[in-house]
This record gives structure tokens, sequence and C-alpha cells, in this order.
């Protein structure tokens, strides 16, 4: 906490992946004594530069741009940009350090890394969004590259800024090559990526289910988010015959106990990547459905939870209601949605519940099939990716199940992803030395 003042999110992860990373360091003696975890700590490097850009109406704006390059010891720096008001310092070194472990999970090489910026894309014009992007891939561009850094989207970063930005890479560096992923499909983007972190989720969500005998048939499901995740997850857990009663951004959440079918979902797709509407906007189309201003939607009876909207969103009190209201699966499609006091909550009650690191690490994981795609210059089928996917999510989840059962054999997800993350990471670092 003195090395890193003013962090809070950054020491929420850190402490969450040590309460269970150190007791299996002190039982195993070849990572003792090597500063392994002190050593994770630290980014590699942290990247902080000014973003400078003209709006419509001619005004010059300042932003702030980051890139934490966190970890390298198993691959290329990899992991998604954020542009919100709220990043920081300290959200961005979370984000990559938990990338850490995700990616190490993913059984494909990839190191860690984060970035993004304060700017706030609402509200501003397709053209301004340009601009903003251009400006900030100029100066990231000297630092990533196709086997340095990797960066791909996250919240406010989606397929068109990802194409804005590997425009004026290509321009800047004047080669194509595999350099952002999440890209357009005309141009280096993989089927599936859209999707992959909704349906990654689900499908980590079915197998924990599984582990109790049970599936997303007819159960009802509650959803956060309305954004990428969010939408992908609440396709798949309906097409595994469960029924979604709600989505939600900043300003609400709405609640459809009819369920929101494939119609619906493609309303909110509307709404949400073609309008960048607000999702109140859902019951003025389907006005059996209510808009909740201001609120989360865990006071809504479900046996599965999603939480797929940003850090945070899920405390202590709201994880009591939903386990008292019959809820036993909670995977986290976000990153870090629930606070420690609610995965205390989780765990004290025995549910099942899975860290974002292990269930939303679908994203990345096809980012990482997106890079193998641009190598080899060619483009796997839907089915073929999905397939990698769902394999990877499988394997991500006996990991979490090898180092996270307990003697009662309850399984401890949270231990699971974090040692299970740690050990390949950690071998490479001992493997390379101290550098
Ligand atoms: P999007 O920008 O597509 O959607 C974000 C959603 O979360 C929106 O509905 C947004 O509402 C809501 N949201 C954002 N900030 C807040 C806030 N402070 N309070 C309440 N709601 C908020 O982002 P993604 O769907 O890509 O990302 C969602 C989460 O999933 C993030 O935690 C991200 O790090 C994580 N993630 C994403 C991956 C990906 O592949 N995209 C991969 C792995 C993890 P509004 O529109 O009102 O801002």
């Amino acid at each position: 906490a003195q090395k890193n003042p003013n962090e809070p999110e950054f020491l929420q992860a850190v402490r969450e992946v040590a309460e269970t990373v150190i007791p299996f360091i002190e039982k195993n003696k070849k990572y003792q004594n090597k500063m392994l975890l002190e050593r994770m700590v630290e980014p590699e490097r942290v990247l902080m530069f000014r973003i400078a850009w003209i709006d419509d109406a001619g005004t010059i704006h300042v932003n702030k741009g980051y890139r934490i390059q966190m970890n390298s010891a198993i691959g290329p720096y990899k992991g998604g940009l954020r542009f919100h008001p709220s990043v920081n310092l300290s959200i961005l070194k979370f984000l990559a350090f938990e990338q850490v472990f995700k990616n190490s999970l993913t059984t494909l090489p990839m190191g860690g890394g984060k970035g993004g910026s304060d700017f706030e894309p609402k509200g501003k014009s397709d053209i301004e969004i340009m601009r903003f992007c251009q400006a900030f891939m100029t100066e990231l561009a000297r630092h990533i590259g196709a086997d340095t850094d990797v960066p791909a989207g996250d919240i406010g970063v989606g397929g068109r800024e990802v194409g804005y930005m590997y425009g004026q890479y290509k321009k800047l560096r004047n080669e194509f090559t595999g350099v952002l992923t999440g890209k357009g499909i005309t141009f280096g983007g993989s089927l599936i990526r859209p999707e992959a972190t909704g349906y990654g989720d689900v499908y980590f969500a079915q197998s924990m289910l599984q582990t109790r005998g049970e599936s997303f048939a007819g159960k009802t499901v509650v959803v956060s988010g309305s954004g990428n995740v969010a939408q992908y997850a609440i396709e798949k857990a309906t097409q595994l015959g469960g029924k979604v009663v709600t989505a939600s951004d900043s300003s609400g959440y709405i609640y459809d106990a009819d369920g929101i079918d494939a119609d619906k979902l493609a309303y909110i797709m509307e709404i949400k990547n073609e309008r960048y509407g607000r999702i109140n906007e859902y019951v003025a189309k389907y006005p059996n459905a209510k808009f909740v201003e201001g609120q989360e939607p865990w006071g809504i009876k479900c046996e599965i939870a999603l939480p797929c909207a940003t850090q945070n969103e899920l405390d202590g009190e709201a994880a009591k209601t939903l386990i008292a209201n019959g809820c036993f699966c909670v995977a986290e499609g976000a990153n870090m949605p629930c606070t420690p006091e609610a995965v205390e909550a989780f765990h004290h009650a025995k549910i099942l519940f899975a860290p974002g690191k292990a269930s939303n690490a679908g994203g990345v994981a096809t980012s990482g099939l997106e890079m193998s795609q641009n190598s080899l210059r060619l483009s796997w089928t839907r089915e073929e990716v999905d397939e990698r996917l769902k394999a990877i999510m499988e394997d991500i989840h006996e990991a979490c199940v090898l180092y996270g059962t307990s003697p009662d054999g309850y399984i401890d997800y949270v231990k699971g992803a974090n040692i299970a993350g740690f050990v390949k990471v950690a071998d490479a670092m001992l493997a390379q030395g101290v550098v």
C-alpha cells in the first residue's frame, strides 16, 4: 500500500491474489525467496502520455493516455484499451495485473497489459471519435507491435474504435500486422471475437453448473450491463434454455419478466451498437418491461447471475440478497464486478462463484486465436473458432478444479484460478532469471 498510494482498485486485485497465492508459495519450495509475487506486482513498464485533439466546434481538448506493460514472461503484452472518464492508473494497473493471470489461464502464449484514456466517448460524433482514436494511436504506435504488445477493446472501445486505431497504426508504421485484436472481419478480425467474452462466460458457467448436475435450461438469469460482454452473455444463456430477465447501463436496469428473447436482444444491440443510446429506450418498445432508474438488478429473483458491466458493481449486501433469493451460480463477465465482501458471502454460502480472470477469459483467448490467424495469414470458420473457445473454457474450468477443490469438495474458483495462473508465469520467470 505504501508503494502504491491512492490505488485502491490495484491493491484490491493484488490482495485477492496474494491471499491465495502466498499460502501456495509457502508450501512449494521452488517458488520461495525468489520475489516472484513482488516482481509480478511491479509493472515492467508504465507509459503515460498526452492526447491532444480537436472537437467538431474547433475546441482543443487534452486527455490522459496510458499503457501498462505488466508482464511479458510468457508472451507479448496483451490486454484491452478502456475509454471512460473514470480511467486512472489504479484502475488500469488492477486490470493489467488481472490480465497476467487470465492470459496465463487461457493456455495461449500471451503476457499481460492494459491501457486506455479518461476520454468520455458518450455524446461524441463519429468524426470526433475518429480524431481521438488517431491522436491516441499517434503516441501508442511507437510502443506496441505484433510481437511486443497487442492491445484490444474494453469499455468504450469496440469494433469502430479498433478500426480507427488500426488505420492510424498502419499509416504510421507502413505495415499490415496483427498489432490490435477485435479488428473488423475484412481486415484480419476473427469470427466469434465479438461474441467470445459473453459466450465464454456462459460456457464457463455451464461447466460450473455441471459439477452440480445442473444446466441453464429453465433457469432465470440476471445480467448487468448491455455492452459487448452483456449482449453475448444474454444471447448464449438464452440459446442454452435460460430466461434472461434484466440488462442495465450506468443509468439503471430494465426488468422483463417474459425474458429477453432474440428479437428483444436485437433491439438492445440496435440501441447500444448503432445509436449509442440508453437502455431505458427498451421499455418504449416493450411496455411489459419496466425501467428502474439508478439501480443495479441484483434484487431480482434468479438462479444464475452474470455481472457484465464494470468493477465493484455487486457488493456484499447485493450478494446476500441474491443468495436469499435462491441464486446459486455467479460467473463474472466483467472484471472484478464483485467486491471482496460479495465474494466472501458467495464462498460462505458455498454457492458457485467464478472470478472474471477465469470466466471472462474467452475474449482474450479468442484474441489470441485472432493473432494466430493473422500470423498464419488465414481465417478459421465460425465453428472452428467456437469449438476452440469452448475447449479453452473447459480447460480453464479444469485448471480451477485442480487447484481450487477443498477437502469438502467445494470448488474455490478464486483460489484455483489464481494458483493455476500463477504457476505458469512463475515457472517462466524462474527459467528466465532475474530480469
Ligand atoms: P462496453 O463498453 O461494451 O459495455 C459496458 C457496459 O457496462 C455498458 O452497459 C455500460 O453502461 C456499463 N458500465 C460501464 N461503466 C459503468 C459504471 N461505472 N457503472 C454502471 N455501468 C457501467 O464494455 P464491455 O462489455 O466490453 O466490458 C464490460 C466489462 O467486461 C468490463 O469490466 C471489461 O473490462 C470486461 N471485459 C471485457 C472484455 C471484452 O472482450 N470486451 C473481455 C474481458 C473482460 P453505459 O453505456 O451507461 O456506460
